[in-house]
Parts: structure tokens; C-alpha cells; sequence
């Protein structure tokens, strides 16, 4: 799709509609001539060039890359109109977007029954789980494994409740058997499994999980907010398919949070969270002097811990789904190709007298360090921070990203690699590649040689 042209369309459309409405003159305080803009608009895309390409395959560092034409075109035209999803009445049309949406997520983890809604991030979408998980369990605690993301030991802080850390296994996964000894002191009233951690894509057993809710009434929460679109390749067929147990069982766990600002094509500003009992919606309860409900249907801002949201979101994705729905056929063939990406990536590693990988991918996060002598950590961090930071100088740049390993976690891995005493804090850094864009698949081969360059030119 041509973006400049369907960008062009946007605007008329939009003005077509506004044009139903009659003719007004806008106010002269709002008047910007065209010089003054165009110099504006010059100092600032000048300053946007201050930015990494996330765009290009040769940038294989964070979660980062802009969204699809999709939903750059679904998000501007209807910010043209700005709706505000709080309420029905601030946005009709973008509102019932959202509801379509969110159902197709919610068939998507295998839900029959739901309740949910768009939030600005999975941050907050996994504080409206957890306050949930409050409301039905006052006085416990969350568990979340040591590699959930940092912010669930945070909106623990902010509800006013305990968290409780479980260790890992050897390959970032949350340990079933220290669970259930924090689970057996009764003071956790809901778990939380990780189904793709951030630093390594690494899935907690949600399926093995499953159990311990039986035996010790447990709510259980999933945070896929990485790794949620994931599903769509759950027992596929070739070398991308995943196993397909904890993905299954999500369809089990009482809610789930997965973030289409990460995997869904979707520009920043758009989580989700999903309960799978929508009975739940008792919780949010509350009443405003400056709410304008005037139908008794129920509105999003009633199942929203947070007020003003924006339409313009939910238009987005719904365009986006329109043409690359989240299906195996749709969406999953974009995973596919990343998650073939980093398996090719590894078996390169694998095979590499320069680099080493740092455990095989589960999704498409490829992590790995480079081969040095001694081989310490300290010696490790510091190679690892040198070929980073050169990869970005280069003439022919690489864009990766680090990842501080702590020594228990790098030593159940390399039992080799020896945990010296001036090792940088209490770990090392080893280098990672978040490999999200399809385009990835065709660039391994040189990433792969690009970096084994900066590692020999040490
Ligand atoms: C990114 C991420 C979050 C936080 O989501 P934001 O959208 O960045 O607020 C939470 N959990 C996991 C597993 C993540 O990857």
C-alpha cells in the first residue's frame, strides 16, 4: 500500500465528513501561516533524526520498529476527528472498534466468555489484573518469577500489596517447585506467568501451572505483553512452531495482558487486558458528575481503570486486523518469519569460534556473547559493551542491545565461564537481538558476520 497516497485520503475523507456539518470559520489564534510552519518543520524532522533505524533489518537491538501503514493510516484519520474511547458518546464508532478488537484477542487466547478493553500499555493493563487480583484476594500477595518485567514489583508497591519473586530455572523459566513452597506459606492469592520474559522471550510453564491453582486457590495472570501474538504459532508446524502447552492454557487462566504496541504492528499507546470472567466488571464501578452515559449499554470507561484513552488507537488496530488479522495465516506468518529468523541466527552462533549463544531463543529473542580469554565475566561484560558500542559507530552499523545476566543465572548456563570477583556488579552483560521484523530473515547471514567483525577487531 502506497502510505503517501492513503495518508492523502485520510485527510479527505475526513473532510468530506466534516464538511456535512456546515461551514465555520476557524479562530485567528489558532492561525499558523505556511512559512512559519515550514520552518518549524524543518528544525523538527531535523531533530527527529536524532534516532536509531529501528526500520531497518541492520538494527537487531530492542523491542522497537515502527508500525505497520495500516495502522499509521487507521491512527491518523481517525485522530483527525480525535475520539475518546472512555465513553460511547466520545466515540461511537472507535468504541465498538475496540469491542471488535478485543474479541478477536480474546479468541485468539481461547476465551469463551470475556471482559476487556485497550489500555495506553501493558504496564497498565497489568496494574488493572493486579488490582483485580487485589479486590478478589485482599491481604495477599502476587508471585512473578525473577524475570517478569520490573514493573510488577512496582504496581505492587502502588496497590499496597506483597510481591514475591520466584527463581528461575536454567533457562528463565519460572521454577514450579519454588512456587509452590512460596504458595504453600498462603499468602499469594494470584501467580503470574510470564508467557515471553523481556530480556530472553523466555515462557513460564503456564500448562504446569494449571495445577497449582487447584490445590491452592490461586488466581492465576498471564503477562503476554511481549509475547502474546505468539500463540498464533503454538503447535505450528515447521521449524517456527512453539510447543503448544502454555499457550493452550492461557485459555484457563483467569486474565491475560499482551500489548499490540510490541508484536501487533501497532504504534505506541496500545495494551490490552483480558478477564476471562467478565463478572469482574463489578470492580471498576464508579460514578462521575462528568461521565455522559446516555445509553444503558456498558461503556469501555466503566471496565477502564484509566479515564481518556484514545480512539485513534482502536482504529488502528482494527484497520490493521482488517488486512492481517491475528490468525496463523495473518499475523502469524510475520512472527514466523523473526522467529525463523533467531533459530537461523543460533545455529550460526552455535557453529561460531567467535561468539557464543547465551541459551537457545524460546521466541525470537537471540542472546549470545562473545568468546574471549580469559573467560570471565568481567571479561565478557566488557566485550560485550565494546562490540555494542562499535557496532553503532561502524561506518556499516550493527544496532544490537545488552543484557545484564546475573552470576547465578550466566554460571547455570556456562558452568565454565569463570564468576571472577571483578565482574561489573554481580553479572555480566552479554549482548541481545529482539529479531521482531520479518525483514530480519534475509539479513541473519550478515548481522551474523557483522558482529563476528567487531568481535575479531577487538
Ligand atoms: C513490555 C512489557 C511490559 C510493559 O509493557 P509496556 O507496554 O512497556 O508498559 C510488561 N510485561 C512484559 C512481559 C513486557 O514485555
Amino acid at each position: 500500500m502506497d502510505l503517501q497516497h492513503w495518508l492523502g485520503r485520510a485527510t479527505e475523507a475526513i473532510q468530506e465528513w466534516a464538511d456535512g456539518y456546515g461551514p465555520y470559520r476557524p479562530h485567528p489564534s489558532l492561525h499558523v501561516d505556511d512559512d512559519r510552519f515550514a520552518a518549524a518543520f524543518q528544525e523538527f524532522t531535523g531533530r527527529l533524526g536524532d534516532n536509531y533505524p529501528f526500520f531497518h533489518p541492520h538494527y537487531a537491538g530492542q523491542m522497537l520498529k515502527p508500525p505497520h501503514p495500516a495502522a499509521v493510516v487507521g491512527y491518523l484519520t481517525a485522530m483527525l476527528i480525535n475520539p475518546n474511547n472512555h465513553a460511547l458518546d466520545g466515540g461511537p464508532a472507535t468504541a465498538r472498534m475496540e469491542r471488535e478488537v478485543v474479541a478477536r484477542l480474546a479468541t485468539m487466547f481461547g476465551y469463551d466468555t470475556h471482559l476487556g478493553h485497550l489500555t495506553t500499555s501493558g504496564t497498565i493493563a497489568n496494574l488493572e489484573a493486579l488490582f483485580i487480583a487485589r479486590e478478589l484476594h485482599p491481604g495477599q500477595g502476587i508471585a512473578y518469577s525473577a524475570d517478569a518485567h520490573y514493573t510488577h514489583g512496582r504496581m505492587c508497591r502502588v496497590l499496597g500489596m506483597k510481591g514475591y519473586p520466584v527463581p528461575t530455572d536454567d533457562r528463565g523459566r519460572m521454577s514450579l517447585d519454588a512456587l509452590e513452597d512460596i504458595l504453600r506459606g498462603g499468602e499469594v492469592g494470584t501467580v503470574v506467568l510470564t508467557a515471553g520474559t523481556t530480556g530472553l522471550g523466555a515462557v513460564d510453564p503456564v500448562d504446569q501451572a494449571l495445577a497449582l491453582r487447584e490445590r491452592h486457590g490461586v488466581r492465576l495472570h498471564v503477562d503476554a505483553a511481549y509475547g502474546g501474538f505468539f500463540t498464533l504459532l503454538a503447535g505450528a508446524e515447521g521449524p517456527e512452531g512453539i510447543p503448544a502447552g502454555p499457550w493452550r492454557a492461557i485459555a484457563e487462566c483467569d486474565s491475560v495482558v499482551i500489548d499490540p504496541h510490541k508484536h501487533g504492528l501497532q504504534p505506541y499507546g496500545c495494551g490490552a487486558v483480558l478477564f476471562r470472567d467478565p463478572g469482574v466488571g463489578r470492580f471498576y464501578l464508579h460514578d462521575s458528575p462528568y461521565t455522559y452515559f446516555t445509553s444503558s449499554e456498558l461503556h469501555l470507561g466503566e471496565i477502564s481503570l484509566e479515564c481518556s484513552r484514545a480512539g485513534a488507537s482502536a482504529a488502528a488496530l482494527w484497520l490493521t486486523f482488517q488486512l492481517l488479522p491475528p490468525t496463523p495465516a495473518g499475523l502469524g506468518q510475520v512472527l514466523a518469519a523473526g522467529r525463523r529468523a533467531a533459530l537461523r541466527w543460533s545455529d550460526l552462533i552455535t557453529s561460531s569460534n567467535f561468539l557464543e549463544l547465551y541459551q537457545r531463543p524460546e521466541l525470537d529473542i537471540v542472546s549470545y556473547f562473545p568468546l574471549v580469554e580469559p573467560t570471565t565475566l568481567s571479561a565478557i561484560d566488557t566485550a560485550s559493551a565494546d562490540v555494542l558500542r562499535a557496532g553503532m559507530d561502524s561506518d556499516d552499523p550493527v544496532f544490537l542491545s545488552t543484557l545484564k545476566a546475573d552470576r547465578t543465572a550466566f554460571s547455570a548456563r556456562h558452568p565454565k565461564v569463570t564468576a571472577d570477583a571483578d565482574a561489573d556488579g554481580d553479572g555480566a552483560r552479554i549482548l541481545r537481538s529482539v529479531l521482531m521484523k520479518p525483514e530480519s530473515e534475509d539479513h541473519v547471514e550478515h548481522l551474523h558476520a557483522r558482529v563476528e567483525e567487531l568481535v575479531r577487531a577487538r
